[in-house]
This record gives C-alpha cells, structure tokens and sequence, in this order.
C-alpha cells in the first residue's frame, strides 16, 4: 500500500480523499493555488504545497508543477480527483513516466474512453447500445446534413472532447444544423482544444442513468448499479439518487452488465462511470464513459456501504478488489442535493464572495460533505461546488422528507446558493412521483 500520496485537486474533492488516506493510516501532500492558500483542509494533510497563481491554467492545470510537487513531497501516488488533470490522459502518461502512481485507469484507456466519439465506437464494438447517430466525427456541414437526415430530427452536435455539460447544441432543421455546425466546432475548438464534432439524435425527454463500476488490475470488474441524474440544468446534475426510481429491473440488469462489458472491452480498472440515457419507452443508449470518480459518488457509497475512493486507492496500489458483485447490494435510497454558491433566480450565475455565516445539517441518515465553513471565501475561479448533502434513508419517501428537512437546517450566509431550487424541486409533485426527466427543471420550474 503507498506510504504517501498527493491530492491533485480542491475544495471537497480534496477533503474527501485527504480523509479517506487518514482512515487508511496515509499520509497526505496537498496542492494550492494562491487563492486557496487559507483552506482549512489544509491543515489536514501531512504537507501542503502552493503551485501557482489563482488560474487554474497556471496552478491545478499545470502538469510541470503538480509533477514537481509530487517530487518535493516525496509521495508514491497522485489522486486527481474530479475536473482539472483527472481525465488528462498525457498527465497519467506524465506520472508513469516518472514512475509515480497515479489512482486512476491506465494512460491507454483514459485516452480511448476520454475522447467521446471513439467511446461510442468502443460501445458499439462491445454491443452497447449507442444512440442513433454519426458514424465517427462529422467533418463538414454537408456530411451533419446528411446524417441529420438519416436519424432525424431533432439531432444534438457534440463535441468530442466536451465535458461539464458544455458542448452540445440541438439543431430541429436543415437550416440551424446548417449555422450551429461552424459555431459548435470553433466553439468546441476554444474551449477544449479539439474541434472535433459528432452527431447523436436528440432523445426528446429522457432520464440520465448511470453506472458506478470498478476494477482492480487482475481482470475483475464490478458494477454497483445506477444513479439516477435525471434533476438538472443545461445538461448539469442537480439532483441525483440511487437507486433509479421508475426503471425496470430487466431494464437496471442490461444497463449494470453493458457497463460491465464496455469497462472489461476496454481493459479498465479504477472506478468509473458508465453514463446513458433511457428514452420515455425505456429503451437505454450509452451516451460517454467518465474515467474518474465522480462528484455524485456518495449517493452508491450510501445504499452500497462501499467506500470508493478507499476502494480507488486500494486497487490502485495493486490489491485485489475485497468483494465480488454478489456482494454488492442496494440498500434503501440514497440522495445527493448539490450545493453550488450561484443564483438560481438569475440564471445560476456564480456568486462568489465571503460566506458570513454557515450552519450545517446533521442527524440520523446526513451526511455533508463540504470543505466550507462560516469566513470562508468562495473564490471567483473555480466549480462554484460548495458542498454535497446527501440522505440515506430506508425508502425514496423517507429520503426526500430528510432532505427537505436538512436543506431547511442548511444555513449559508452572504452568498446565494442552489438550496433554495432544491427545496422547490422537493416540493414538486412531479418529482415526488418521479414523473421527470432531464427537461423536467428547465420546463417547470424556471419557465
Ligand atoms: P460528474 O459527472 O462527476 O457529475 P461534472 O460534469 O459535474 O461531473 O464535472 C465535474 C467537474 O469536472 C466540474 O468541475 C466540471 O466543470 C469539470 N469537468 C468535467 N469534464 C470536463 C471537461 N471536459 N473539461 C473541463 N472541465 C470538466
Ligand atoms: P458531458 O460530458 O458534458 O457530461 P454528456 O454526453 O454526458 O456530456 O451529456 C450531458 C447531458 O446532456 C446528459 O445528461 C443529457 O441530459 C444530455 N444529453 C446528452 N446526449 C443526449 C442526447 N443524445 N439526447 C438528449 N439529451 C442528451
Ligand atoms: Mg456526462
């Protein structure tokens, strides 16, 4: 097992696994930027190192320098955490090279899976069901047409390096597919780096499922079925749950073992997440393989009672996995509310600024995971994440009850934050029946 390990990210990620090595008896080096210089989470690890300006170009983002520091802390292994150089397959190339470990999938697989376009056509080789659309990367506005044509309309332009929700925009005719064309690879070429644009038919109201899966490096892979993501804003998770209310059990069976299948076709180990959606007929389409832990990984944490991120570790030092998918049972359900400091009222614009005051929810079945506390700063340069609350109770009923009650416990003052739209969503009686999809927020509830 290592000795020593650098936390290559911020924020909650970083406490999370800062406390996960605690528990396992390893020691920490954390990274800083500037801004984050006063992060109480720093006083939790073993070393802290600061890496550069408040930019995450020049600080999280600079491969040089997270390398350097891995050096100078003298540590076995980096966990890159979520966002920033976690699904950067050159950087998990850059650690190998130097001989330092890095808690994730192969260099290899990363760069196959990373890239959605030849994930999808990985999918399809592992007889994934993948939804209608281009046959590899579009390269002209003639050929999108004829695709568009081909499957249909409404079709979605992605980019193949998007992630975060951005880059995909929806074309309903011949003539916005004709001007979204350009725009989506110039756009896409601006904010990834890579031009590269795809096709998929627009599945009109679906619910987004997930697949939590992992693996060691001796061949085994286990899935610890879905999440359900459905509760989100411009493609970006709100809410999610686990386990998926309203999906058949044929249907949650296919979805876990075609997760299973696609991670074993690509010789994939670590934790990752198998990403789909399913149609208003219940038909389910793989949609990108996200090579990395994930922000909503607490929620299959809860009703499995599996830890992942010291799973993570521990197979990334080489052990074999502790249980086998018989062991791996969901138990009651599980919701994660994700805290942002933004303006639901204006648009979810960020908010940064002091946090004067904050009070946080507790009791039976809560749990918050959140690196922030009343003085903090919310700097203007990063995810706007502040903290995850997330309940565990015996039955979905129970679970929205003490979310609804935790939300209202929740105190933050001096900067907006999402906590009032959940309590709105919670309330609804749509969601209560689970009668949404991922529109449901965007068409009811912010007109
Ligand atoms: P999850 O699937 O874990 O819910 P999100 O889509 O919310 O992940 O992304 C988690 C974090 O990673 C966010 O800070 C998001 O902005 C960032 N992120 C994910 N993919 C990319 C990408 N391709 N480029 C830049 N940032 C990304
Ligand atoms: P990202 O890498 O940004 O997470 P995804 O491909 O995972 O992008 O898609 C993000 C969200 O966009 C999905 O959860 C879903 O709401 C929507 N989406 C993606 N593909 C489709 C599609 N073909 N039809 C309808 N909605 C889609
Ligand atoms: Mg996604």
């Amino acid at each position: 097992m290592f000795k020593r390990i650098l936390v290559a990210n911020r924020g909650e990620i970083a406490l999370r696994v800062i406390r996960a090595c605690r528990e396992l008896g390893i020691e920490t080096v954390a990274i800083c930027s500037e801004a984050d210089r006063d992060a109480s989470y720093l006083e939790l690890a073993d070393e802290a190192i600061c890496v550069g300006p408040a930019r995450a170009a020049d600080s999280y983002l600079r491969i040089d320098r997270v390398i350097s520091a891995a050096e100078i802390g003298n540590v076995q292994a980096i966990h890159p955490g979520y966002g920033f150089l976690s699904e950067n397959s050159h950087f998990a190339e850059v650690c190998r090279s130097c001989d330092i470990g890095f808690i994730g999938p192969t260099p290899e697989a990363m760069a196959q899976l990373g890239d959605k376009n030849s994930a999808r056509t990985l999918a399809m080789k592992a007889n994934v069901p993948c939804v209608p659309g281009s046959d590899g990367l579009v390269a002209s506005e003639q050929e999108a047409l004829e695709v568009a044509r081909k499957i249909g309309y409404p079709v979605l332009l992605k980019a193949t390096a998007g992630g975060g929700g951005r880059g995909m925009r929806v074309a309903s005719n011949d003539l916005t597919l004709q001007s979204a064309f350009q725009q989506a690879a110039t756009e896409a070429q601006a904010a990834f780096g890579n031009a590269g644009i795809y096709l998929e038919k627009y599945v009109e109201r679906p619910r987004h499922v997930e697949v939590q899966i992992i693996g060691d490096m001796h061949g085994n892979v286990v899935h610890l079925w879905e999440r359900d993501c459905s509760t989100q804003r411009r493609h970006q998770k709100l809410i999610e749950e686990s386990p998926s209310p309203r999906l058949a059990q044929a249907t949650r069976e296919a979805m876990c073992e075609a997760a299973v299948r696609l991670a074993k076709t690509a010789g994939y180990y670590s934790t990752g997440t198998v990403e789909f959606i399913v149609d208003q007929e219940g038909n389910f389409y793989f949609i990108e393989l996200n090579s990395r832990i994930q922000v909503e990984h607490p929620v299959t944490e809860m009703v499995t009672g599996i830890d992942l991120i010291k799973a993570q570790i521990r197979v990334a030092a080489g052990e074999p996995l502790g249980f086998s998918q018989d062991d791996i049972v969901q138990r009651g359900h599980a919701i994660e509310c994700r805290i942002n400091a933004e303006d639901p009222a204006h648009g979810f614009r960020p908010c940064p600024g002091r946090i004067e005051k904050m009070i946080v929810p507790g009791g039976f079945g809560v749990r918050f995971d959140s690196h922030v506390s009343s003085g903090y700063v919310v700097p203007p340069h990063y995810d706007s994440l502040i903290g995850k609350l997330i309940v565990h109770q015996p039955t979905r009923r129970e679970a929205i009850e003490t979310m609804q009650r935790a939300l209202k416990e929740l105190r933050v003052e001096g900067v907006k934050t999402t906590v009032p739209i959940h309590l709105e969503i919670l309330s609804h009686s749509a969601f209560h029946d689970s009668q949404i999809d991922t529109t449901f927020v965007e068409r009811t509830l912010l007109g």
